[in-house]
């Protein structure tokens, strides 16, 4: 058989044909009226997506480093923020706060718990005096998703921002950022908007850049105030990555060109696929709101942990997720994310059953595919 590799990771996700080859093309320059169109016109796109009339700014990093940024150009060593920990990367946000020496208060929430807004009024309640809150739409290592617009609600009534990570939700789920009272959404581009990794994407409110202004975190690279100054300019303070840039234009006329409305039914319909997929072998989901990002999957008692993941990957190339370290083992997470159609539902719940098959799970086959299919079908009609 010929080994063909099937990407279905949340991250980096699958990239449109004609997006891939965009980075063949010579490098023009960034000093350029050609390139300051399609770097504004990408910005325009980016504004769509994350629902906001204010700057979305482009910077050269993994999703990361928009956490990063959020951090640096809003607060200060000693400030206190909380910051909400269901999953590897809400631990991030702390992580960050104490390497600048913001004084976080962690929220840790149980992997793939729900945590409500009425929690979160509670939290602020208890903790006055806090700067800023820090959660995820998507905790993409539970494929839990949050009620952010009632964490906007709450926080919209206190002195705090709310900084959002959107870097696997924005465009695949709903998170309208000023509409939902969002002061900060970053993203990265190798999820939901369909290019290589590279790029990230950060968004401020008038409220966070108050903040900015006061805000003495030791910053260079990602100041924020250098990016506004240059996009008046229609340019970057560094050298942008110019293919990417043009890349992220392409695949944005495919999004813009769908439309929001159609993108989220598009993930609702893969989501629905997949979790009737592994419901159908008699397996349970990890989140208990789970998203339409990716579906966590509980290892089946009897397998030895890892070993779903290995299998598919090395046998039948299929890039499925494993759990992050601590839950190593526990669950397996299958991607519905950014550039992919119907017929990759199929091959990933196909390569889980053959899988399992392997690995003495005891289930008829078949029966995954046969519960998808029905509900991808009627999305084509
Ligand atoms: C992927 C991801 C990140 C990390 O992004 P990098 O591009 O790896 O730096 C952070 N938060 C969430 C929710 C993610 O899905």
């Amino acid at each position: 058989m010929i080994k063909k590799y099937y990407l279905l990771s949340p991250g980096p996700t699958p990239v449109p044909e004609n997006v891939l080859a965009a980075a063949a093309e010579p490098i023009i320059h960034h000093r350029t009226p050609e390139f300051s169109k399609i770097f504004m016109d990408t910005t325009e796109g980016l504004k769509l997506v994350f629902g906001t009339k204010e700057d979305v700014f482009i910077l050269t990093s993994s999703g990361t480093g928009a956490m990063e940024a959020a951090v640096v150009n809003t607060l200060s060593p000693g400030d206190k923020v909380l910051t909400i920990n269901a999953g590897k990367f809400g631990e991030r946000w702390g992580n960050i706060c104490k390497a600048y020496g913001v004084a976080y208060k962690e929220i840790v929430v149980e992997w793939g718990k729900d945590y409500t807004k009425e929690q979160l009024e509670a939290a602020l309640q208890a903790n006055p005096g806090v700067k800023a809150v820090f959660c995820q739409i998507s905790e993409t290592s539970t494929g839990a998703i949050f009620d952010i617009r009632g964490f906007g609600e709450v926080v919209a009534k206190t002195e705090a921002i709310l900084v959002v990570d959107g870097i696997s939700g924005t465009g695949a789920t709903p998170c309208p950022m000023d509409e939902w009272n969002i002061d900060i959404m970053v993203s990265g581009c190798q999820k939901s908007f369909m290019i290589p990794p590279g790029l990230a994407y950060i968004a401020f409110s008038p409220k966070a850049w108050k903040l900015v202004e006061t805000a003495k975190c030791p910053k260079f690279y990602f100041d924020a105030r250098k990016a506004k100054k240059n996009l008046l300019d229609k340019t970057t303070p560094w050298t942008p990555a110019i293919s990417l840039v043009i890349q992220q234009k392409k695949a944005l006329d495919i999004i813009v060109g769908m439309g929001l409305e159609k993108l989220f039914a598009h993930h609702r319909i893969l989501g629905d696929a997949t979790r009737a997929g592994v419901k159908a072998l008699g397996l349970e989901l990890l989140a208990e709101r789970p998203g339409n990002i990716l579906t966590a999957v509980k290892t089946p008692a009897g397998i030895e942990g890892g070993k779903i993941v290995k299998t598919m990957q090395t046998k039948y190339m299929a890039y499925i997720a494993g759990a992050q370290d601590p839950m190593k083992g526990k669950f397996f997470r299958i991607a519905h994310l950014g550039y992919m159609g119907g017929f990759d539902i199929i091959t990933a719940l196909t390569a889980l059953e053959m899988t399992l098959a392997d690995l003495g799970y005891a289930f008829e086959i078949g029966a995954a595919v046969k519960a998808a299919e029905p509900i991808l079908r009627e999305s084509w009609s």
